[in-house]
């Protein structure tokens, strides 16, 4: 359901449940008896549309009419609704059908409500009229909170947009300065795939065996078992244009691994907090965001399943995630709408996910 449906669907019970208030007034006059009939209704009816349990209620109110003939048992402080309209007949047949279904209840409701009336039990008036007044702040308070539901609902809907938005312009500008820088990165990466190849990949750091997998000397960032599989590649919601790597919903702390064999590079701009990128042999890159913490510093060699950091919420980051993004030989790391799908660059190393 969008924010727009959600609001939308919000508006309707509200006004159904306004709806259904006026009944319980509006027929006031007649007379005690007829004044319980619409009151269980509605009561019954708001219930519905509340979840409220109001058994006690109907049955209290059922047996009062008998005791009280001239009391109308209605918060007079209401506003006078005598004059009532019916129906607004352009309702949606949806709506129309909803509020059919509010205004008259089910078989086995007027079953049940008719028990209630035919239990002679005796029932204290002030007692009713105390649960009553219960049952219809309840209604009110219920109402409230749909109000302010729907209230929240606007301004995280706008809140949503604003940042949308922040973070498009937090992205170009960054993007701008990596490809400003893009010569130098260039040259990074050219001189990391030659370490890489002097060096073999040796490195001092300590490399997890148990996350290597079998085939292709690739590594999962996280270990399995620590993460769930977050927003995908291309993904198009609360993001800039649309989401340009693979995130990974961890625990912040959470360790997270090289996927590939390669030489820290620079890291990019603010979007991405805390974030590393790793300049493989063969051109290709890998970027790690939104870490807490780094374990690993700038032009070290870093093997595949080497811890690089953890799991963080830095940068325009909204919950504890890695957002990891993998960038083809020829492309500059951090000019994030040059990235490819991580999860092929993943599988091509031998990780399945
Ligand atoms: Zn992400």
């Amino acid at each position: 359901m969008t924010n727009s449906e959600a609001v939308r669907n919000l508006r309707n019970t509200r006004t159904l449940r306004a709806r259904v208030a006026p009944v319980v007034e509006f027929e006031a006059d007649r007379g005690p008896r007829s004044v319980v009939r619409p009151l269980v209704t509605g009561l019954v009816a708001a219930s519905l549309s509340l979840g409220v349990a109001v058994g006690v209620v109907t049955a209290a109110s059922a047996s009062a009419s008998k005791q009280d003939q001239t009391s109308s048992m209605v918060d007079r402080n209401a506003p006078d609704t005598s004059s009532a309209k019916p129906i607004d007949k352009t309702l949606s047949a949806e709506q129309q059908a909803i509020e059919a279904r509010l205004n008259k209840p089910a078989a086995q409701d007027q079953g049940a409500l008719k028990a209630f009336e035919q239990r002679g039990t005796t029932v204290n008036r002030n007692s009713v009229r105390a649960q009553l007044s219960a049952e219809l702040n309840n209604t009110t308070n219920s109402s409230r909170s749909v109000e302010l539901g729907e209230t929240n609902a606007d301004v995280t809907s706008a809140q949503a947009a604003a940042q949308q938005k922040q973070l498009q312009q937090l992205m170009d500008a960054d993007v701008a300065k990596v490809k400003k820088e893009a010569g130098r990165i260039k040259q990074e990466k050219v001189k990391a795939a030659a370490l890489l190849k002097s060096s073999g990949g040796s490195t001092t750091g300590p490399v997890d065996l148990s996350i290597l997998t079998s085939s292709g000397g690739g590594s999962l960032p996280l270990k399995a078992g620590t993460f769930h599989m977050g927003a995908g590649f291309g993904a198009t919601g609360s993001w800039a244009r649309y989401h340009t790597g693979q995130d990974f919903v961890a625990a912040c702390g959470t360790p997270v691994y090289a996927a590939s064999t390669g030489v820290v590079g620079t890291s990019v701009g603010g979007w991405a907090g805390y974030s590393l990128v790793l300049n493989h042999a063969n051109g290709t890159s890998t970027l790690y965001a939104h870490l807490s913490r780094h374990a690993v510093a700038q032009g070290q060699v870093v093997k595949a399943g080497q811890l690089i950091g953890y799991v963080g919420n830095t940068g325009r980051s909204f919950g504890c995630h890695l957002h990891f993004e993998y960038y083809p030989a020829g492309t500059t790391p951090g000019d994030v709408y040059s990235t490819g799908n991580p999860l092929a660059f993943l599988r091509a190393i031998g990780v399945g996910i």
